[in-house]
């Protein structure tokens, strides 16, 4: 059994900068993540990460915290937004010194260029390779300053005793092992659920909200679940993100009929209604960034014209690329006070898994990277501060999950989870996604109520030790469902449209709802209440 002050979970951006942030305040800190840290979904973001440095126009933390909150629709904290706008410059600088190789203009000042719902041109790039080069860049200080980093442990469950984290148990991926670490706070930077829109979404299969599951298991509340962005602009049929850069450069969306019909740069809910539309109307929708020519293509946006040609056998330099929104991004998380301390004492959550309360209704691109940098390191002195308070955990015992994971092995093989996952996904996406409505919601509802009851008769075929990717996809599936619930009752529960939440039955918003929606277990029951947001 591992004991340490910190144990950070998950090994994206958040989870990197957490740890980092605890090491300099002279924490005792492991990470353990279900991938190597270079996997981590963080390495997909493209178009950039906002601060507000004026390089290339005017532009001030001011107007900042007035797009995000415009943005957020009435559902973030003043004081959080403050907070993360305020600090963005100098967590720009900060990367920049530990080596992140920002793009740059001729002055060799660093570069940005404009995205979606902004007054300014505010994100700051890499290319449109922004989150690999972070990521890339905090994990050669992860490795510098020699943080441990366990890979390939799969978080099975929380340690949580009279409200209080004490640790968490992994299973083992490479060798079938249970392991426990013990620590004295616990951080939950496990990434967000959008990949509950399995098949429909930018975000890859880690995506399940493994650590937003079991934090709400263990009696943590979450808030404004209801809230996914859906991307305007993901590649027709596969998933795949053309970023938003290809519209802050000059992209323009076109119908079948090579009309625009909406305003590119619009916020993101605006744009994927409007993309919607048309597609329900039976036209075809493409960005297209032919007018941008080759050369600045290829030097400003090259991937873009990578993932097009290797998915979608199209060269956008020539032609328009055929598009649909899809998933992106959670906005609902796990419910953090201004420390990012969950409501278990000790148990800290940050990035895309926690709700610090600065998306609301809708996050502005560019603003997730941001949090993920500043948050985290803000989590790594919270986390290190409360540990300096507390006692070692005593040992736990590990009993009851090795007796869940041997039930689970033991399940019949009647059902195909893999073509649940694949149902749940397409009922999610059409009736739980750009547009809703409570007849909609209620068939998803039941539709992932009944699956939820059919768990039992999904057994796993490999039996194995030793990556059994079979047993990891099982659990993170059941972890999916649990989400999906939680996510349509908030949802039917918000009787307005707001930000991403657009119901059609209640199409404007209501003054009713000027609130978070928070979702949390009572005696094994599902709740989902109202309260105000606290600024
Ligand atoms: C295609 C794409 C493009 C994007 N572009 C931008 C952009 O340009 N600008 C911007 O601001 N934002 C962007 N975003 C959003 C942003 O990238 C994410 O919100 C952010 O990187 C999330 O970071 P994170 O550290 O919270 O989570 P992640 O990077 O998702 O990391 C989560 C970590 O938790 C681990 N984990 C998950 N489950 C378990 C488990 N059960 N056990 C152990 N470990 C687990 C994962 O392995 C991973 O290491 C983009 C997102 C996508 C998908």
């Amino acid at each position: 059994m591992l004991h340490c002050d910190i144990l950070v979970i998950g090994s994206g951006g958040a989870g990197l900068a957490t740890a980092l942030s605890a090491y300099e305040k002279n924490a005792n800190v492991i990470i353990v993540g279900e991938t190597y840290p270079t996997r981590s979904q963080t390495c997909m973001a493209q178009g950039g990460i906002n601060a507000a440095l004026g390089n290339i126009s005017a532009d001030s933390p001011k107007q900042h915290i007035d797009d995000t909150l415009k943005a957020a629709a009435g559902l973030a904290s003043e004081r959080m937004v403050k907070r993360l706008c305020e600090s963005a410059p100098e967590t720009i600088f900060w990367l920049d010194a530990i080596g992140v190789p920002f793009s740059r203009t001729p002055e060799n000042k660093i570069a940005q260029r404009r995205l979606g719902g902004t007054a300014n041109t505010r994100a700051c790039y890499s290319q449109d390779y922004t989150g690999l080069k972070i990521l890339h860049t905090l994990y050669d200080q992860v490795l510098a300053h020699e943080i441990p980093c366990l890979n390939e442990r799969f978080l099975l469950d929380l340690a949580v005793e009279n409200n209080t984290a004490k640790g968490a148990f992994f299973y083992n991926i490479r060798e079938g092992k249970i392991e426990t670490i013990l620590a004295k706070s616990v951080v939950l930077a496990t990434g967000g659920y959008s990949g509950i829109y399995h098949g429909y979404t930018t975000n890859t299969r880690q995506s399940s909200g493994d650590g937003i599951a079991m934090a709400f298991r263990a009696g943590a509340v979450l808030s404004n679940m209801e809230f996914v962005q859906f991307h305007p602009t993901a590649l027709k049929g596969s998933g795949i993100l053309i970023s938003e850069s290809a519209r802050g450069a000059g992209g323009t969306l076109i119908n079948q009929h090579g009309a625009r019909f909406t305003d590119e740069l619009a916020p993101r809910d605006q744009v994927s209604r409007a993309i919607w539309q048309e597609l329900v109307k039976g036209d075809q929708v493409y960005l297209d960034i032919s007018h941008l020519g080759e050369s600045f293509i290829d030097e400003y946006i090259p991937q873009e014209r990578k993932l097009c040609l290797t998915y979608a056998g199209i060269d956008p330099v020539h032609e328009p690329i055929p598009i649909a929104p899809v998933a992106h991004y959670s906005m609902g998380g796990i419910c953090v006070d201004q420390n990012h301390m969950s409501t278990i004492n000790g148990l800290f959550a940050v990035g895309e898994c926690a709700n610090a309360k600065v998306h609301g209704a809708n996050r502005l691109g560019g603003n997730s990277l941001l949090e993920i940098i500043a948050f985290g390191r803000e989590c790594g002195v919270s986390a290190t501060n409360y540990a300096t308070q507390s006692t070692a955990p005593h040992p736990v015992s590990d009993r009851h999950i090795a007796d869940r994971l041997q039930q689970l092995l033991e399940l019949p093989q009647q059902q195909n989870f893999y073509d649940m996952r694949a149902d749940t996904g397409s009922i999610l996406y059409q009736k739980a996604g750009i547009l809703r409505d409570k007849a909609s919601l209620s068939f998803a509802k039941s539709t992932v109520e009944q699956i939820t009851t059919q768990l039992p008769e999904m057994g796993i075929v490999d039996r194995g030790n030793i990556y059994n990717t079979n047993l990891i996809e099982r659990l993170k599936f059941e972890n999916s469902m649990v989400l999906a619930r939680i996510v349509l009752e908030s949802a039917l529960a918000r009787e307005e449209s707001r930000g991403a939440h657009f119901r059609t039955d209640f199409p404007q918003q209501h003054p009713d709802y000027h609130k978070e929606s928070i979702s949390f277990l009572d005696k094994g029951h599902l709740i989902t209440r109202f309260q105000e947001v606290v600024s």
